[in-house]
C-alpha cells in the first residue's frame, strides 16, 4: 500500500521550505508490489537499508526504470560495498574510514554518486556515525586523502530528545564546514526538519504503513 496523497501533501509543504527538497520514499521490509504502486504514481526516489533487500526488489526496476534513484540510508558494511555501488545512487550513512577507503578502491562506480556523511548528533552508543566533534578531521580525511565528495550531513535524533535540538545542531556543523545538504526527518518529525530546509526527507511509515 503506498498514500500518494500523504506523499502530494508533503511534498507541497516540503517544497514551501526548499523548492529543491524532495522526498525518499523509505520501502524498507515493504513489498515490491507497494513499490511499483509508488511507481505507477509517479515516485521515483526509494531508500532501502539493506543491500541484499534492494537488491532482490530494486534490480529489476532500475534496468526497467532508468529515472529511478535509490537511496542507501542504513549502514553499509566493508564486504557489501560494490554490490551496494552497483546499485544505489545516493548514500546517507557515511561513517567511517574504512568504508570510505573500500569505496575509494572502486573510482570508476562512483561517478555520478552523492554522499551524505552521518552524524550522531545524540552521542548514542547505540547509534552510527561520527560524534559532532569528529566531523571536521573526517570531512578532511574523505577529501584530501580519500576524494570522495561529499553533499552534506544527516542525523537521526534520539527518540526521547526534541529533533529541533539536533537538526540545529547538524545545520551549523554543515555550515561551519561548508556543506548545505541536509538528510532529515522521518515519518515522526518531519514537520520539525521542514524548517531547516532539508535537501531530503525519509518517509517510511506515513506513506508505506507499519512495516512486518
Ligand atoms: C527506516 C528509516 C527511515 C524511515 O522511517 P519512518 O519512521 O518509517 O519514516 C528513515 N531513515 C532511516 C535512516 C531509516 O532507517
Amino acid at each position: 500500500m503506498f498514500n500518494i496523497d500523504k506523499f502530494n501533501e508533503i511534498r507541497e509543504k516540503l517544497e514551501k521550505y526548499n523548492n529543491t527538497g524532495k522526498i525518499v520514499a523509505i520501502s524498507k521490509n515493504h513489498p515490491v508490489e507497494s513499490v511499483f504502486e509508488a511507481i505507477n504514481q509517479g515516485v521515483y526516489i526509494f531508500g532501502e537499508n539493506r543491500v541484499q533487500e534492494a537488491k532482490t526488489k530494486f534490480v529489476k526496476i532500475k534496468e526497467n526504470n532508468p529515472k529511478i534513484e535509490l537511496h542507501l540510508t542504513g549502514p553499509l558494511q566493508s564486504n557489501k560495498v560494490k554490490d551496494a555501488l552497483l546499485l544505489f545512487d545516493v548514500f546517507h550513512t557515511i561513517d567511517r574510514e574504512k568504508i570510505a577507503k573500500e569505496l575509494s578502491k572502486h573510482q570508476q562506480l562512483l561517478i555520478n554518486k552523492k554522499f551524505f556523511v552521518q552524524i550522531n548528533t545524540g552521542r548514542e552508543k547505540t547509534k552510527s556515525g561520527i560524534f559532532p566533534e569528529d566531523t571536521k578531521d573526517f570531512l578532511f580525511f574523505l577529501k584530501n586523502e580519500i576524494s570522495l565528495p561529499i553533499q552534506g550531513l544527516m542525523c537521526i535524533p534520539p527518540i526521547e530528545d526534541d529533533p529541533k535540538y539536533h537538526f540545529n545542531q547538524l545545520q551549523n556543523l554543515a555550515k561551519k564546514n561548508s556543506l548545505d545538504k541536509l538528510s532529515i526527518g522521518m515519518s515522526g518529525d518531519y514537520t520539525d526538519a521542514l524548517p531547516f530546509r532539508p535537501t531530503y526527507i525519509r518517509l517510511g511509515t506515513i506513506l508505506f504503513g507499519k512495516r512486518n
